[in-house]
């Protein structure tokens, strides 16, 4: 095993779709793989997940090439559109479902003149304010986009919930009816939907309305909670009945003596208050552990937690493990896992759940059964 690993345990996301499948059985699910898969690996968990999910979804046109150039065969949604340096021709050659959400994307895909039309997810703005067209302006958009050539019909709707992951704000409430507020509008003006979409990990979990013909699941499908701390009761994935898939990993490869009022690492951060033994762990910034994680946070060798102590480093981090310990030179070192969640550790830092996984840089090798790769 290398030093500084990610063990990816995939029947945990295989458990994770059978659960949302239990929740919704008439709903699809696109498996939401940007961002390298949440740090999971965008090929092997693509690969895995081709013959359990619908479809997938990716930020990135270069997300959706690599999957078809690995093979991926099944439909993949370009969830922010095609960019403005994207070449159509491309898109339609690679069969990706694109999203629509400005009014210069309308106009560059009407101009574009294709055999082979593309299929249009067209984005509404319910309440996120970030992308899509106002529900007042989108009917006009959607009218001239059902006019064109190259986008194929029907078309499906879709939409993103801003607060979803707050179970008291009805704010979501608000959103999901300005989405069915806008689908009626569009059938009496005689356009046919395809799909509708709107229902992210909170959404599928726990707003049951919203789960139409696509759900897409992203933090959740690697068993991650979507929720804040502060819901006691949802805060872990394990909480919800899902099964988190990363164990993040290294391992000791030094134990020092270290006295009383002594400082640690750079800037001196902190200082022993008493004799102790301190063990120094490979891993640090430069593997996307991040350098402001706080002192204190745990970490779990042999079963038992020991506090972080003094700055995260490039390469390593340092923890205490008390003035008599049975930890050894080479033990293995877990910064999060089942055993030790990645969201508990989101809540002492500050950090989120969704920036830990995603942070991870290439240098952290990816372990599936017995293959590492990086
Ligand atoms: C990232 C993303 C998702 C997945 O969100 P999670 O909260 O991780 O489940 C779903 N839909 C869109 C449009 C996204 O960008």
């Amino acid at each position: 095993m290398p030093v500084a690993n990610a063990e990816i345990y995939l029947p945990a996301l295989l458990h994770n779709i059978q659960h949302f499948r239990k929740k919704a059985s008439k709903s699809r699910i696109m498996a939401i793989v940007k961002g390298n898969a949440y740090g999971h690996g965008l090929m092997e968990t693509s690969r895995y997940l081709e013959n359990y999910v619908d479809g997938f979804g990716v930020a990135r046109t270069g997300e959706a090439l690599y999957l078809r150039t690995i093979g991926i065969e099944r439909p993949i949604v370009l969830l922010e559109g095609f960019f403005p340096e994207d070449n159509l021709e491309v898109i339609a050659k690679y069969n990706l479902q694109v999203a629509i959400h400005s009014p210069w994307q309308v106009r560059r895909l009407c101009r574009f003149v294709s055999s082979h039309p593309i299929l249009i997810w067209f984005k509404i703005d319910t309440g996120m304010h970030r992308l899509g067209f106002s529900p007042k302006e989108g009917l006009d958009y959607l009218l001239q986009l059902v006019e064109c050539g190259s986008a194929a019909k029907p078309v499906t709707i879709f939409s993103h919930f801003s607060s979803a992951d707050e179970l008291e704000n009805s704010y979501t409430t608000e959103q999901h009816q300005i989405f069915l507020d806008f689908m009626l509008l569009a059938k009496k003006r005689g356009i046919a939907i395809g799909a509708a979409s709107i229902a992210a990990s909170s959404a599928i979990l726990e707003w049951p309305d919203s789960r139409h013909t696509w759900m897409r699941p992203g933090i959740s499908l690697y068993g991650i909670s979507p929720f804040a701390a502060t819901t006691a009761d949802k805060a872990t994935g394990a909480q919800l009945g899902l099964r988190p898939a990363m164990t993040l990993k290294s391992e000791i490869i030094s134990i020092r003596s270290h006295f009383k009022g002594e400082a640690v690492g750079y800037n001196q951060r902190w200082r022993s208050a008493r004799d102790t033994l301190l063990g120094v762990v490979a891993i640090g910034y430069g593997d996307g552990y991040p350098r402001n994680m706080p002192g204190g946070v745990p970490v779990l060798i042999k079963g038992i937690r020991y506090p972080i102590v003094g700055q995260i480093s490039m390469d390593t981090l340092v923890v205490d493990l008390g003035s008599e310990t049975t930890v050894n030179i080479g033990d293995e070192v877990i910064l999060w896992g089942p055993v030790l969640p990645v969201e508990e550790i989101a809540a002492l830092s500050g950090f989120s759940a969704y920036e830990l996984v995603t942070s991870l840089t290439n240098r952290i090798q990816l372990c599936y059964k017995t293959d590492c790769i990086s």
